[in-house]
């Protein structure tokens, strides 16, 4: 945590699209609590694929030297992807998680108004791992007298396994249910998801954690059941940790619970940085129009506050965005509003 410090050093990464739209929409945001952040600071850097286009590197050295040593945490916007393979053009969002050791995605899915959407009222939180499992990427392909053969190998650590496990119990037992869901395929996988389940296990008993999680109960998942009551009874979960491959599955099918992917937030966190960053894409198709919801920017911000240790502030945030969507006056085209992006802020800011 930082929030003993001074002042608050804040990357800010817009990149492509209506992320140029979204960020600045946060910072606003941000500024607005006041007193309640020390001294935020804003720096503004680049990386996409405009950038890339510009100079021929999607992820300048520059923009990864100044995360490292000068900010505390960064915002992140959205990269357009080429629709074809690029030569020399990677994702630098996936090049910063690995540069930074974010190795925790973390992704709340609450519904605000269920009685009005008429909506199951969701109210969870998807931590997924974010550095090894099938998404190591060790590939093979062979010619056999049969055809072709494709292989894909996966990473399970205990290392990594007890270090997301960490914080899934940390954010469980930070909230009122404080309940976990392992989420696994070990019947199958006995030996990968095997580990990975016996090592998020053994977290609430380690002599290291003193008891501090005694009071998180624990339920286990296979993946596959766990999408089905997800969409059936979405009420049963709280904090859900998977493996990388299940937790991208899983929180992308817990977003479709709650309307618009313009409102779902996230934040990519590791030992020493946090980022923030809305779970949509650059939305080309509504780019430049001024239309894009800046919720799940604000609520990505909120997130980013409150890792840290600012709660009240991200509290704050949170309030306010939750009282916009409630009154529907100033809500976007993606919730069947009319409201402009500029609008929906001004409604937040004046919540604030
Ligand atoms: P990308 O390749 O960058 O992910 P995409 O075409 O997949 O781009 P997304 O950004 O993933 O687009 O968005 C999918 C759909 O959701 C689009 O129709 C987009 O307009 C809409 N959408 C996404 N984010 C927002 C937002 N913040 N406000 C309004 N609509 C949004
Ligand atoms: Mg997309």
């Amino acid at each position: 945590s930082v929030a003993a410090k001074q002042s608050l050093k804040i990357g800010l990464i817009p990149a492509d699209g209506i992320g140029k739209e979204v960020i600045p929409a946060a910072k606003a945001a941000i500024i607005a609590l006041g007193s309640d952040i020390p001294k935020p600071e804003f720096i503004d850097l680049v990386a996409g694929w405009e950038t890339f286009t510009r100079t021929g590197v999607a992820l300048p050295d520059e923009t990864v030297e100044i995360l490292r040593n000068e900010c505390d945490c960064a915002l992140f916007g959205s990269v357009s992807s080429p629709s074809r393979k690029v030569v020399g053009y990677s994702s630098p969002i996936v090049a910063l998680r690995k540069k930074l050791d974010l190795y925790a995605n973390i992704r709340p899915v609450v519904s605000v108004a269920p009685e009005v959407d008429q909506k199951p009222a969701v109210d969870l939180i998807v931590v997924r791992e974010n550095t090894e499992c099938l998404y190591v990427k060790e590939e093979t392909l062979i010619d056999t007298p049969n055809g072709k053969e494709a292989r894909a190998s996966r990473l399970i650590t205990e290392r990594a396994s007890r270090r997301i496990g960490q914080m899934a119990f940390q954010l469980a037992n930070a909230r009122p249910r404080k309940h976990l869901t392992i989420i696994h395929k070990s019947n199958v996988l006995s030996v990968t998801d095997g580990l990975f389940r016996e090592t998020v296990r053994g977290i609430k008993s380690l002599p290291a954690n003193d008891g501090k999680f005694n009071g998180v109960t624990i339920a286990e998942q296979l993946v596959d059941s766990a999408v089905y009551r997800l969409f059936r009874e979405p009420e049963i979960f709280d904090v859900m940790v998977a493996p990388n491959l299940y937790g991208d599955i899983i929180s992308d099918a817990a977003a479709a619970l709650v309307g618009s992917l313009g409102l779902i937030p996230s934040i990519n966190a590791g030992d020493n940085f946090v980022m923030g960053e809305p779970v949509h894409g650059s939305a080309p198709d509504i780019e430049g129009k001024g239309i894009a919801n800046p919720l799940a920017s604000i609520r990505s911000a909120a997130l980013m506050l409150r890792h840290l240790g600012y709660t009240e502030g991200a509290d704050r945030l949170d309030l306010a965005v939750n009282q916009v969507i409630r009154e529907g006056r100033f809500l976007t085209p993606d919730l069947k509003g009319t409201s402009t992006t500029e609008e929906v802020l001004q409604a937040v800011l004046s919540k604030i």
